[in-house]
């Protein structure tokens, strides 16, 4: 997801320091891990974060595993399920209650992000419900991109605002951007409209990729007719995660671009405006 590149080291969610056994999933599967025991769930940490990640103070737990592959993704360590570690959400909720009177004070809450937290929907929902437990607010950082089950649904129940990533606006440029499918985000949409979910999208502007104005116009046009979102947010593309790309042996697919203009990102957020939608 398109979550701040800094980032705690798990530390007490550790389940022994030992990378759990499930293997990655490919972009259709999206079922709990299977080799882990019920209620568990693979993540690669959690941090604190105020302003990007849904309303006020946020506890984020990032959940390992992504069937995308943005070329912007600041976060690739955190694409193998297999490469997280498992953890019980009883533990997640325990955690978080350490720093529930803070976060709730400060208007805040808990996000779940990743990776894709919808791979693991079971894991995800127990979380969700041990943190509204003790009155706090619930949001779930994602990228839509997976088949609908009933086990994403009656995850949905438990979350109070959807941050949906969307990646581009036509299914060729969402391809290129990500490796998947623009349909299931789309797809998703309608179900968070159907549902009546409160829902924030976010957009990644980078140029040369997803800065040109019919991309724009199509994501902008997608998103009105959802016809369920709050608002949109225009995030400027950045390089903070390039040096992971280094340490875990990967090409980094944006070498040498820009992040772009102020310009431009305000052009951007105008063309949302224009479309009907509330955009910073
Ligand atoms: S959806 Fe894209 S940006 Fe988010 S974790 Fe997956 S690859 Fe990275």
């Amino acid at each position: 997801m398109t979550a701040p590149a800094r980032r705690s080291p798990l530390r007490e969610l550790r389940s022994g320091g030992a990378p759990a056994a499930a293997p990655l999933l490919g972009a259709g599967g999206h079922e709990d891990a299977g080799s882990h025991e019920p209620g568990t769930g693979s993540v690669s940490g959690w941090d604190l974060s105020t302003g990007v990640d849904g309303p006020g103070t946020r506890f984020v737990l990032f959940t390992a595993g992504c069937p995308l592959r943005c070329q912007y993704c600041h976060n690739p360590e955190t694409w193998r399920m297999r490469d997280g570690h498992v953890v019980h959400a009883r533990e997640v909720v325990a955690e978080v209650a350490r720093y529930a009177t803070f976060i709730g004070a400060a208007g805040g809450g808990v996000t779940v992000s990743g990776g894709e937290p919808l791979l693991q929907p079971a894991f995800v929902r127990e979380v969700m419900a041990g943190v509204r437990a003790q009155g706090l607010h619930t949001a779930l950082d994602t990228a839509g991109s997976v088949r609908i089950t009933p086990a994403v649904e009656a995850l949905l129940d438990e979350v109070d605002l959807v941050l949906l990533d969307v990646k581009a606006g036509s299914p060729e440029r969402f391809a290129e951007v990500s490796g998947g499918r623009l349909e299931r985000t789309l797809d998703f949409g309608r179900l968070l409209a159907a549902r009546g979910q409160r829902t924030w999208v976010r957009f990644v502007l980078v140029p040369g990729l997803t800065d040109d104005a019919e991309t724009i116009g199509e994501v902008a046009g997608a998103c009105a007719d959802m016809g369920c979102v709050e608002r949109v947010d225009v995030l400027p593309y950045h390089r903070l995660g390039e040096h992971k790309y280094a340490e875990l042996g990967i090409d980094y697919p944006l070498a040498g671009t820009p992040p772009p203009a102020p310009a431009a990102v305000a052009a951007a957020v105008d063309v949302f405006r224009e479309a009907g939608l509330a955009a910073s």
